[in-house]
């Protein structure tokens, strides 16, 4: 195998580089950014360094765009999607609401009962996050991660008011004047605007939107309202404004998982060394013969929001942005090579190349193959346990203290709290059986008898308790602990729900 040699050209930046300036081929500038994660060891405690990323063009950075908008998109107008469910249920499409204990998404209302709908949703996010891992590496990271989205929003303010990143290191550099200062009060002020909408729109998803809005302005939100409001509007400020790149590095525990679900054929944002090196200066009408197409540019450092370099390998603070790539490729049409000496690529393709064979992209692998089987059988238990779920539930408790009462005409009675739960959006009117118990007399506290039958009324999308009173004369021939069921029918629909208990007898036999 052929050994190839990376190269270096991290050298001392005395003036932090920006400004000092060097062709090195046909008139592509090298830019002196210095990757803040060099290859060699260092001490354990680290000094941030300031990343300012330069402004790129190319594909990914125009995807990235998009996904931008459309995520930051459905993040600010979902909470406004109204969704008709009747006259008893908001009309939010979208509503975590703590007061009435519901989640409502759409068609689908979520009880408290049906939490492990939620564990399951969060079953499919992992799943589908290790399966796009798997397959693209961190694309997740680089596409889609709130901390990525809105830093890279934030970015685009900065260089709004700042300019590009020669520039704002200028200014950073430079003494404060009335100019300065314009500049930074135009950047924090827009900055606090955002994040006082991503907070804002944060909250709008726990009340009805509208009505919480007009409160908001006029003082009459709830409290909580306003401490997360200041909470999200502070946490975004602070992650996105300044924080940026080290959330990524130090906080999230993400790129340390990661590694578990990265084999050497998952597609990452790759520099192929194998034809890049050796690295070098290149003057126009020179052979390209015995060297590689990296011209040392570090155009690809320049643009990097996490400030490292990726011809130093596979490292953790890459995002996966592909902002690199559009750096070099722009780079490389420049000096006429052709372009993708970043691009995605495999480990395993470098390692062909390498051999002189061929690339192949493997995206059918055992690892894909099961978290796919995984994705989609746990999406299908989803889907058939949403469309089969019953709108109609009861929960028993029996009486412990106690077990049950022997009555003066010798008679033995339990008691019941049956709480019935309507997730229909229209009232209810039910019957209630005992199942599979022989000469029962039930009583219900508060209700008497319509042509001989107990009609339970449950109100459109609530719960209600009853108390229920299940009395036996002879016993004799009935065991201590007998199992039967209490049946709830609806009048109307027949639709009903059948639940276990038991009934203590209190005999020996
Ligand atoms: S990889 Fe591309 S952008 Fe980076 S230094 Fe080499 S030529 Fe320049
Ligand atoms: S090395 Fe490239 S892909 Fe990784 S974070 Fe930097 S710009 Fe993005």
């Amino acid at each position: 195998m052929t050994e190839l040699k990376i190269g270096h050209d991290n050298k001392p930046d005395p003036n932090h580089g920006q400004t000092t300036r060097k062709t090195v081929a046909h008139g592509v500038e090298r830019s002196f950014a210095k990757a803040v994660s060099p290859s060699t060891p260092e001490s354990l405690y680290k000094k941030r360094t300031q990343v300012y990323p330069k402004a790129v063009k190319g594909t990914y950075r125009s995807l990235k765009w998009f996904i931008m908008a459309i995520l930051l998109g459905i993040y600010y107008i979902t909470p406004w999607i109204r969704w008709d469910r009747g006259p008893s249920a908001p009309n939010q499409a979208v509503l975590i609401d703590f007061e009435n204990a519901r989640l409502y998404f759409f068609f689908i209302e979520i009880w408290p009962q049906e939490i492990y709908y939620i564990t399951g949703l969060l079953i499919l996010s992992a799943l589908g996050l290790f399966l796009a891992t798997a397959l693209f590496g961190r694309v997740w990271c680089g596409y889609a991660c709130p901390q990525t989205i809105w830093t890279d929003l934030f970015m685009a303010v900065e260089r709004f008011f700042e300019g590009d990143r020669n520039a704002r290191i200028k200014l950073d550099k430079s003494p404060w004047t009335s100019k300065k200062i314009a500049k930074k009060t135009g950047k924090h002020i827009a900055w606090l605007l955002i994040s006082m909408a991503t907070g804002g729109a944060w909250i709008l998803y726990f009340h009805d939107a509208p009505r919480l809005l007009t409160d908001l302005f006029i003082g009459h939100a709830p409290q909580t309202a306003y401490v997360f409001l200041a909470l999200m509007t502070f946490f975004t400020y602070a992650l996105a404004g300044f924080m940026r790149e080290q959330i990524c590095t130090y906080m999230c525990p993400w790129p340390r998982i990661q590694a578990a679900m990265i084999d050497d054929q998952a597609l990452n944002v790759t520099y192929r060394f194998d034809r890049g090196e050796p690295r070098g200066a290149h003057k126009k009408g020179e052979t390209w013969d015995g060297r590689g197409d990296c011209i040392g540019c570090r155009q690809c450092v320049a643009v990097c929001p996490t400030g490292i370099d990726i011809r130093d390998g596979a490292q953790l603070e890459c995002i996966g942005c592909a902002l690199c790539i559009d750096a070099c490729d722009d780079i490389m049409v420049k000096i006429g090579r052709p372009k993708g000496l970043i691009a995605y690529d495999t480990d395993a393709n470098i390692e062909r190349r390498l051999k002189g064979q061929r690339n192949q992209f493997n995206l059918i692998r055992p690892r894909t193959i099961l978290y796919t089987i995984a994705f989609f059988g746990v999406g299908a238990v989803m889907v058939y346990s949403l469309l089969n779920r019953s709108v109609l539930d009861m929960n028993i408790l029996r009486d412990r203290i106690p077990n049950y009462v022997t009555l003066s005409d010798g008679s033995v009675r339990n008691g019941y709290t049956i709480k019935i739960l309507n997730k229909a959006t229209a009232p209810r009117e039910l019957r209630i059986d005992a199942m599979g118990l022989d000469a029962t007399q039930m009583s219900i506290v508060g209700l008497k008898k319509i042509n001989g039958q107990f009609i339970l009324s449950v109100p459109a999308d609530e719960t209600l308790d009853y108390k229920v009173y299940l009395a036996i004369k002879d016993v004799s021939q009935l065991s201590d602990r007998e199992i039967f069921h209490l049946k709830l029918t609806d009048i109307k629909t027949q639709e009903n729900t059948l639940t276990e208990t038991m009934f203590i007898t209190g005999n020996p036999k």
